[in-house]
């Protein structure tokens, strides 16, 4: 249920259900899904569905973790890029591969904490980890060619995109009953934004959970 020949039916799927980004599909045919999540629900890793990863949080389906990599991507190699909603970690795993350094805020200190401890183990280096609350951004590593927020949200602060690089992109899901995935583009003259496709995510918090 967990090798490397359900992995492929995986990305199989995934290219069937439209994902077109060949390097996306690749990486996350490497990745082992099932690490990300508890032993009890491991053989569901490769199916296309969110599963529960404690703390009231999910991991996000396959499907999604791939078409918002495509979206951030954009067909190009990424340098630094933020990860909001660290949660099990698995994104930030396939971020990792696509880009040169990636951070991750995440707001559940002991999510982060058992988080960090499995990128450790799978010798992922090129991320930086960080328990806080994400709607702020890090200005202290910005400008990001590519910011990402995993957890649903009504509103955009503007410091936010003001730490994107003229030409970076922002991929995040909002709404709050009817959802979408959308991007946020920085150019010279300002921002334009485009809606897709509808989604499910949990919502974004503000505040940082310690223990
Ligand atoms: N990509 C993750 C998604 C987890 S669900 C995965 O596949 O595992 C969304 C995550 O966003 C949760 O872990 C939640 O705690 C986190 N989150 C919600 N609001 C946040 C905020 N303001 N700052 C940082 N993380 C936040």
């Amino acid at each position: 249920m967990t090798s490397h020949r359900t992995r492929m039916r995986m990305i199989e799927r995934l290219r069937n259900q439209g994902i077109a980004d060949e390097v996306v599909l690749s990486v996350m045919g490497a990745i082992p899904r099932h690490l990300f999540i508890e032993e009890a629900l491991a053989s569901r890793a490769y199916e296309d569905v969110s599963l529960p990863i404690n703390f009231g949080q999910t991991i996000s389906s396959p499907w999604i973790v791939a078409r918002m990599s495509e979206l951030l991507r954009a067909s190009a190699p990424l340098d630094k890029v933020l990860e909001i909603g660290t949660g099990c970690g698995y994104q930030t795993a396939i971020l990792a591969q696509l880009a040169r350094q990636v951070c991750s805020i995440e707001r559940i200190g002991p999510l982060l904490t058992r988080t960090r401890i499995r990128l450790h183990k799978l010798q992922i280096r090129n991320i930086h980890l960080k328990h806080a609350d994400g709607l702020r951004g890090l200005p202290e590593a910005c400008p990001f060619d590519g910011i990402i927020m995993t957890a649903v949200t009504t509103h955009i602060p503007p410091i936010l995109l003001e730490q994107l690089v003229v030409g970076g992109r922002l991929v995040f899901p909002e709404g709050s009953q009817k959802q979408n995935l959308c991007v946020i583009e920085r150019n010279a003259q300002g921002y334009t934004k485009t809606t897709l496709e509808e989604v499910n995510f949990v919502p974004i918090l503000s505040g940082i959970v310690k223990k």
